[in-house]
């Protein structure tokens, strides 16, 4: 077996990092048979583990407002929810992007406005001012796999509009920019702890705000509508109650999201550690050129991207790395709004709901392939290297030396 080639571990994020903390809170749970947040065996005393993640998240993010929810789907809709987004509302989002932060728009009836990205994979700020219509009521902004978006230039277009920005912090808990973590740079900001991500409890969610109004209304619109005690005690109450959904989380998912909450910071070190390590190798290979961020000491460093000039390029590259057996893909699980089944054919749930009603014939401009040229470009010429805490510092020399290796091949001139 040629000597270069090491087996090849899985990156692993938060799911690897489960253990001894995580099993003694569930635990504590489970003895104390009070799964539901707001209400134990004894009527008198709440139960306190979701309130725990929430106090400790809020801390760690550095916001005033946190509420636990049992997804980042849902919390993306209690968000839009919160801050009064429904029918015929527009709300601007990148095409690159999670299923869900299209969906999300679509079922609290509002119409996604699809977006281009830049080089940095997230919004590019200034499609805001193409973008916004007397409709326009909020961007939600998407920080790609641990890059921070461009947060200062997105609140000067947006606020200059009276738009409401949101933040889906789903790929990037635990990511800055400025010196400010994201999810406070927003009117309210969502999170995912569903498997993949650097933090989990399986599934589950976590909306955060510096605002109590939006605050209230988050609460209500997760918990039908109520507004419990737990809350008033945060809180008073000073909006009336609307019918909300359920998007509770329970006791058992706090317990494990507190877990690993508590190691995300390690995780982060790990991770810039070794993205670092491989970065200060291959940045001066001419004809690669690595993901631009907008402020690189804010980026998690969980996948390394680099892009080459072209689709072919970046193919033949993938394919000598898989070879070399680095652990990588062209795409990771996004890929455009526009090339997915329910854009190409408008629906929602009954027509009724359908925001797209009245753009016939679908699919109407701005919801094609052929709108999206430097997204339909940039998507396809990158390669991505997952990493995480399963991998070594040896495994960041391998990635290295592989990419250096195939460079060569690749651009023997170069
Ligand atoms: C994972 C993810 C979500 C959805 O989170 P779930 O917990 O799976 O519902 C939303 N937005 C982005 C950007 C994501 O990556």
């Amino acid at each position: 077996m040629n000597a270069e080639l090491r087996p090849r571990p899985v990156p692993g994020l938060g799911l690897a990092a489960i253990g001894a903390e995580e099993e003694a809170l569930v635990l504590e749970v489970l003895r104390s048979k009070a799964l539901f947040r707001y209400a134990g065996l004894d009527p008198a005393v709440p139960p306190a583990m979701t309130a725990r993640l929430e106090k400790e998240f809020r801390e760690a993010i550095g916001t005033d407002y946190a509420l636990a929810v049992s997804s980042g789907t849902g919390a993306l809709e209690v968000a839009m929810a919160a801050a009064g987004i429904g029918p015929g509302d527009e709300v601007i989002v990148t095409a690159w992007s999670w299923i869900a932060c299209f969906t999300a728009i679509v079922r609290v009836g509002a119409r996604p406005v699809l977006a281009e990205i830049d080089d940095t994979l997230n919004l590019d700020p200034s499609e805001i001012a193409r973008l916004t219509t007397p409709r326009t009521r909020a961007v939600l902004v998407i920080h790609y796999q641990g890059v921070p978006a461009d947060m200062e230039r997105i609140q000067l277009e947006a606020h200059r509009r009276g738009l409401f920005v949101i933040e889906d912090c789903a790929q990037s808990i635990g990511s800055s920019y400025r010196g400010r973590n994201v999810g406070t740079w927003s009117d309210i900001a969502t999170f995912s702890f569903q498997a993949n991500k650097t933090m989990t409890s399986g599934e589950g969610g976590m909306v955060v705000t510096r605002d109590g109004w939006l605050y209230e209304r988050a609460v209500r619109f997760h918990d039908l509508g109520n507004y419990r005690p737990y809350h008033v005690a945060t809180r008073p109450a000073t909006s009336e109650a609307f019918a909300g959904g359920q998007f509770r989380m329970s006791e058992l998912t706090a317990a494990v999201a507190l877990g690993q909450l508590r190691k995300l910071e390690t995780l982060r070190a790990h991770c810039r550690a070794l993205h670092e390590r491989i970065t200060t190798r291959v940045a001066s290979l001419r004809g690669l050129t690595l993901r631009r961020s907008p402020d690189p000491a804010g980026n998690f460093g969980f996948e390394l991207y680099l892009f080459l000039a072209d689709a072919a390029q970046a193919t033949a590259f993938r394919e000598k790395l898989d070879a070399r057996n680095v652990n990588c893909g062209q795409r990771t699980g996004t890929y455009p709004q526009y090339h997915r089944d329910y854009v190409k054919n408008g629906r929602a749930h009954a027509p009724g709901a359908s925001p797209f009603r009245g753009l016939e014939p679908w699919p109407a401009p701005g919801y094609r392939s052929e709108d999206f040229p430097r997204t339909e470009q940039l998507t396809r010429r990158f390669v991505a290297i997952p990493l995480g805490w399963l991998y070594t510092i040896e495994d960041a020399d391998h990635i290295a030396a592989s990419i250096s290796a195939v460079h060569q091949e690749l651009f023997p001139a170069l």
